[in-house]
């Protein structure tokens, strides 16, 4: 089936993360028509798979809570969830973009009591801990997520748990028979907040992601730290559960390097030294946290952090490229290099490594339209004549607070191009 909505007064604005959301509330709130689509399941994108945020180090309800209230209460926001968007053609004022929505096989009467869940066996890995962890194949994504309606992994339908799914709803919430819908939208401007996804560290050969269960990256950290992640928030190294009380965080890993990422992330630095907090938190004094660096990126505000991160005795910072990681008899893992302060050689083992990866732009790798441009990462800069914009972390990777800032921006502009289209068609 196919539907069509909105009209070229309507900004459409292309993922529903922190950056997304952002652009839609502040254009909706200036009277604007939007509509937000997002390819999972939930808005929140990735700052909600973060344990807490620098610099303040407050959890990410903070800022999503918020945001969340502004969109219930906004009825010119539109959200659509579980969308993949097969096309825009037009040009600014006049595109038309194509989306294709999922089933989700949950419909509105969904209440979240999680009685499906219980009722099935399946299990699939679970998205939103990287994977690092198994979910029932009915699930709420997080307890954020929104809307908060539960999803059935479409490797459930047609099977006996979906029907015990359904059995166990009391509210009529389970249709089996949902099925994928076609929507067209005539839209005047559209933001593009698809935000990032991590650098693949199995590329980085010599560090042995995906060889050495004791090598993880920084977001797969985020998640051990959370108490909603894999471990219930301990810091337990995946080989064998043993406490991770001494771990490496190895900066720059595949970031600044022109086999890799060529361009600074700029988060990196940031995320290691909060993330030398977590350990510092779960452990005590018996915390000892150990930063490989090239240099340490620390700009405007972020400098007071990275100062208080080196008053704490439980953090050293060791200046090394890391040159490869070796695995010991006991799982652990040690690294190998050269101290350029010292000029030592060093073979230091690990109880974990964590490997602060690049961002990478989520939209390598999709089919753009061709008059977007992007810059030589990726990162999208918007069309030339100004009617799609990019936004936040999809755009530059930025921080929470830059990428709201970005999104602002880009909600302005795309104001500015249905103010002139409305004149025009005047
Ligand atoms: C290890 C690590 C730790 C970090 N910690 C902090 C921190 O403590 N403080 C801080 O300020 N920043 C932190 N950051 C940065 C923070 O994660 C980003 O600033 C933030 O995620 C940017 O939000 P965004 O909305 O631009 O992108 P995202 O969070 O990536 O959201 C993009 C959304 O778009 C959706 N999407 C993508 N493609 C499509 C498509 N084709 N169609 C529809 N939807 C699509 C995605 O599903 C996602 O929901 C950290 C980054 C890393 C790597």
């Amino acid at each position: 089936m196919t539907a069509t909505i909105a009209t070229s007064q309507t900004i459409l604005v292309i993922g529903g993360g922190i950056s997304g959301m952002t652009a839609a509330l502040e254009a909706a709130e200036c009277g604007r028509d939007v509509v937000l689509v997002e390819r999972s399941a939930t808005l929140g994108g990735r700052t909600a798979l973060l344990y807490r945020y620098f610099p303040k180090m407050c959890h990410p309800t903070c800022g999503l809570e918020i945001n969340l209230r502004r969109l219930k209460g906004n009825p010119r926001v539109r959200v659509l969830t579980m969308a993949d968007l097969v096309g825009i053609e037009g040009r600014r004022g006049a595109y038309t973009a194509t989306l294709k929505l999922r089933a989700r096989y949950v419909n509105e009467n969904c209440t979240a009591c999680g009685d499906c869940a219980a009722a099935v066996s399946t299990e699939i890995p679970n998205p939103y801990n990287y994977g690092l962890d198994q979910i029932k194949a009915a699930y709420l994504p997080h307890a954020m997520a929104y809307p908060q309606r539960y999803v059935l992994d479409p490797s459930l339908i047609g099977t006996a748990d979906a029907d015990r799914a359904q059995a166990a709803c009391k509210v009529g919430a389970i249709d089996l028979a949902m099925q994928e819908e076609t929507v067209e939208l005539a839209v005047g401007a559209v933001v593009w907040a698809t935000g990032w996804k991590p650098y693949d560290a199995a590329r980085i050969q010599p560090y042995g992601y995906g060889r050495f269960p004791n090598v993880i990256t920084s977001v797969e950290f985020e998640r051990l730290a959370d108490p909603g992640g894999p471990t219930s928030g301990r810091l337990l190294r995946p080989s064998d559960g043993k406490e991770a009380k001494n771990i490496a965080f190895i900066q720059c890993a595949g970031s600044r390097d022109e086999n890799h990422l060529r361009h600074c992330s700029r988060i990196c630095c940031m995320a290691s030294l909060k993330q030398t907090q977590y350990v510092r938190e779960a452990h005590g004094d018996a915390a000892k946290s150990t930063i490989y660096y090239i240099d340490i990126r620390a700009i405007d505000r972020f400098e007071d952090f990275y100062q208080m991160v080196q008053r704490d005795s439980s953090v050293s910072f060791i200046k090394s490229k890391v040159a490869r990681i070796a695995q010991a008899a006991n799982g652990d893992p040690v690294l190998h290099g050269v101290d350029t302060e010292g000029y030592h050689r060093y073979a230091t083992p690990h109880d974990l490594v964590v490997l602060a990866i690049g961002m990478e732009p989520e939209s390598n790798g999709m089919t753009l339209p061709d008059d977007v441009l992007a810059d030589s990462s990726g990162f999208i800069e918007g069309s030339a004549d100004g009617g799609m914009l990019g936004a936040g972390s999809a755009a530059s990777p930025l921080d929470v607070n830059r990428s709201v800032q970005s999104a602002t921006g880009a909600a302005l502009r795309a104001i500015k191009v249905i103010y002139q289209t409305a004149k025009e068609e005047a």
